[in-house]
Formats: C-alpha cells, sequence, structure tokens
C-alpha cells in the first residue's frame, strides 16, 4: 500500500531493544485531508522526514493502540517526498516535552556501530575500521562497507560549566547527524575514531530531549560568537491530531 501524508512530530525519541539490538523509534502524527494517525519510524527512516512536508510512505503495517489505529513502517519502507497532500478541516492539538540545550566539556564518549547488511539485513560482528570493502557474515556478497547500514549507540559524559556532571545516552539519529554534518563518512563504521573525534571538541553542546536521550549534539558554538540566545527548559511543541479516514481504512489489509 502507499499513504500520502504530512508529517508532524508528536511525541520524543526512545530507544527501545529488538532482537537484542538498540533500536530508536520514534512516533509522528501524520494526515491528509481524509484524516490523521500515529506513524511510527525506526532508525534511519527518522531522519528521512522532516515535520510539516509531505511524504508517501510504502509498506507500512497496522496495529492497535488501545481503540486506536496506528501505523508502524517497515524494514521495505519507502520514504519519498511529495508534493503538499492537505490537512484535515478538523484538528486536536496535544502537547509533548520539549528538549533541553546542554553544554559542557567532554569527560567520557562510548560509540558502538553495529553495521547491518543491505541486502540480508544480517547484523555484522566484525568490520575492519580501515578497510573500505567487507564481506557480508551471513549472505556471503563482498560489498563497500559503506554501503552497510550502521546503527550507534553509545553514551557521552559532560561537565556543564556549573559543576555538574552529566551522563547521556546517544541516539543513532544524533551520531549520523553528528557524522554528517561534520564531513565524518570516512570514519563512519568506526567507531573508536568517532569516539576520538568526540573527546577532542572543546566544548559540546547537545539537545536532550524529554526522555533524556540526546537528539543531536555537535561542537559549542565559540562564546565570541555573540547574540544567540540559547533556548532552555521544557518548552512545549503543538502537533495536530483529527479523526481519521480513508488513510487507515486503505491500510487495513496490509496487518503485518
Ligand atoms: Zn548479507
Amino acid at each position: 500500500m502507499q499513504d500520502s501524508a504530512q508529517g508532524d512530530e508528536a511525541t520524543a525519541n526512545r530507544v527501545v531493544p529488538v532482537n537484542g539490538v538498540a533500536s530508536e523509534l520514534r512516533v509522528f502524527e501524520i494526515c491528509d485531508p481524509t484524516g490523521q494517525t500515529a506513524l511510527t519510524l525506526w532508525d534511519r527512516q527518522i531522519m528521512s522526514v522532516q515535520e510539516g512536508k509531505s511524504y508517501r510512505f510504502t509498506a507500512l503495517s497496522t496495529r492497535k493502540e488501545g481503540d486506536r489505529t496506528v501505523l508502524t513502517s517497515s524494514l521495505q519502507t519507502a520514504i519519498t517526498a511529495v508534493g503538499d497532500v492537505g490537512r484535515p478541516p478538523s484538528v486536536r492539538m496535544l502537547a509533548v516535552a520539549g528538549d533541553q540545550a546542554v553544554r559542557g566539556q567532554v569527560m567520557g564518549v562510548q560509540i558502538v556501530v553495529k553495521p547491518r547488511c543491505r541486502r540480508c539485513h544480517a547484523g555484522q560482528e566484525s568490520v575492519a575500521a580501515r578497510s573500505t570493502t567487507h564481506r557480508c557474515e551471513r549472505c556471503g556478497i563482498l560489498q563497500h562497507t559503506n554501503a552497510y547500514v550502521f546503527t550507534y549507540s553509545g553514551m557521552v559524559m559532560v561537565a556543564t560549566r556549573n559543576g555538574e556532571e552529566l551522563s547521556l545516552t546517544l541516539t543513532n539519529s544524533a551520531v549520523f547527524n553528528y557524522v554528517r554534518d561534520n564531513y565524518l563518512a570516512r570514519m563512519a563504521h568506526d567507531g573508536p575514531s568517532l569516539e576520538e573525534e568526540v573527546i577532542g571538541l572543546s566544548e559540546l553542546e547537545a539537545t536532550v530531549n524529554g526522555e533524556g536521550l540526546v537528539v543531536r549534539f555537535g561542537p559549542g558554538v565559540q562564546a565570541e560568537v555573540s547574540g544567540s540566545a540559547k533556548q532552555d527548559g521544557a518548552q512545549g511543541e503543538e502537533v495536530k491530531t483529527c479523526e481519521l479516514g480513508e488513510l487507515l481504512a486503505e491500510s487495513e489489509d496490509i496487518n503485518a
């Protein structure tokens, strides 16, 4: 099936174990003119969507959440940007806990990289850090190392300016965005090298969500750069919900 829908962020990222691997999920509120529901996206898919834009989602499954039917993506789900699909006439507002900014010196860091074969989806135990190719440990196909799907997890210890030491959990999307935004693709599959980069930062700035997870981090902005008021404290974020419509009627038959 295919659904075109507009995404609105609804809840904070969470990390849950799936088959022994830490997986990141985020629940979005999506809508089109016929209705609205929740859509759970996983890992790399979370970074494929932006709030307020319209997408086509394939291979979704439905599941019951109380008396509400909600959507969940699968490994086969493809996400394609489309033109604005519009919104339903009636909306219900709901608020979620906001993000907090944390700034300080990095006292310790751990980044674990779990590569997965894009073809057979098997997790890989030993990918050589300096090698540009890797043979899948299950399907045996030799592939470029950067063609594997990497899932990140880990933690960072930050000493803030007021003397507090925080131990923060890193999400997959936070590390992925750090690698991308700081041009570290050459070491994307090399946890120890990424750890060296992070501990080498003179100051780290992180966004921590309502679940206490780091959803974004990077080098702290230099104090001399003037004028940037930091956003701090919890802040409500409003999203829209409304009645379900054809969106769900169309998807009932693909329950996985
Ligand atoms: Zn494979």
